[in-house]
């Protein structure tokens, strides 16, 4: 089962400013294998941090008080290599994919929307991935390309499908004192794909957020469909039902309904923001969206 983070609720949840964190111990570790020692030796309570973007607002409020911190950003975790797939270390910069050639249009197209470009600078694709915002576009692209999420502890390495690591909102597959390593992205193909996204301000977290990403055969026909919703749900959630009904249409003939398909399917939570039926249709309208811009 997952690993829910100790108390790590969103920061954004609270309107708390200005406290400090709790004490805790600091280590800068050198190398994977010293990262992994530091946190068996630390214990359920120690914590990883990589850009500090997310973790560091919880330290602040207190939301979270871990008793040691494993600073990974010189853990020679920041390799990027393309052989067959991307891969992508878990420290890379989210501003590194930005201009890379080699990421995925998908994820190029929502980098923008991932907080403003001063946390993109810190903030790193492992920790985005590892902290499993349910609001967060990186996770849900990884789900929507299927792509893979290479965790290392004390089990050794283990190769997880995106669509089995993430459970719910802050909780993934990862076992206690194991780490992200790398994540693996499907080079360029020759599908299409589109991603939309509705937040109150630019850099928020969304209120709705969809990819499509379509592969056609020559005549125009589909062959295979990805769609993937997040923000509305607890976790980046595929929609195989939608999926299914695009298979064999060419995208522009079915969109509608399989906008109003996915609003069905989302059972989405509203908030003082914006109501469960607004996000509902607001999902469809997206989906819809999608997949005509992807068609
Ligand atoms: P950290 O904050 O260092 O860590 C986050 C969590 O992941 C911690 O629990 C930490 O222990 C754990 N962790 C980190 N690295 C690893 C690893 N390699 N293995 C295992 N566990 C690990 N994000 C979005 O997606 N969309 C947004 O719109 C958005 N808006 C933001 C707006 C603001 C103002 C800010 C400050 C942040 C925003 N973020 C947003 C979050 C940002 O993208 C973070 O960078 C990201 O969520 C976490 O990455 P990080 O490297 O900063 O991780």
């Amino acid at each position: 089962m997952g690993v829910a983070p100790a108390t790590l609720q969103q920061p954004r949840a609270s309107g708390r400013v200005g406290l400090k964190p709790a004490p805790f111990d600091y280590v800068r570790a050198e190398s994977l294998e010293h990262a992994l020692t530091a946190l068996a030796e630390g214990g359920e309570d120690a914590k990883p941090i990589a850009g500090g973007q997310s973790l560091v607002p919880a330290l602040a409020m207190r939301l979270v008080r871990p008793s040691l911190l494993v600073d990974l950003n010189r853990a020679g975790l920041d390799s990027v290599s393309a052989n067959g797939a991307l891969r992508l270390g878990a420290t890379v910069r989210q501003a590194a994919l930005a201009d890379d050639e080699r990421v995925h249009p998908l994820v190029r197209a929502a980098l923008p929307h991932v907080g403003h470009f001063v946390t993109r600078n810190r903030g790193t694709v492992g920790g985005s991935i590892a902290h499993a915002d349910g609001a967060a576009e990186l996770p849900l692209c990884l789900v929507a390309l299927d792509g893979t999420v290479v965790v290392d502890g004390p089990d050794g390495r283990r190769e997880i499908p995106a669509t089995d690591f993430f459970v719910t909102h802050f909780m993934t597959t990862l076992r206690p004192g194991e780490l992200v390593v790398e994540t693996v992205w499907p080079l360029v193909g020759d599908e299409s794909c589109a991603f939309e996204e509705v937040a109150l301000r630019t850099g928020d977290f969304g209120q709705s957020m969809v990819c499509s990403v379509l592969t056609r055969d020559h005549s125009g026909a589909i062959l295979r469909a990805a769609v993937a919703v997040g923000a509305v749900t607890d976790h980046p959630t595929r929609l195989g039902e939608v999926e299914e009904l695009l298979i064999g249409s060419r995208g522009d003939e079915t969109a509608v309904e399989a906008g109003a398909l996915a609003a069905r399917l989302v059972d989405p939570a509203g908030s003082l923001h914006a109501s469960a039926r607004y996000l509902r249709a607001l999902t469809g309208t997206l989906v819809t969206r999608a997949i005509e811009r992807a068609a």
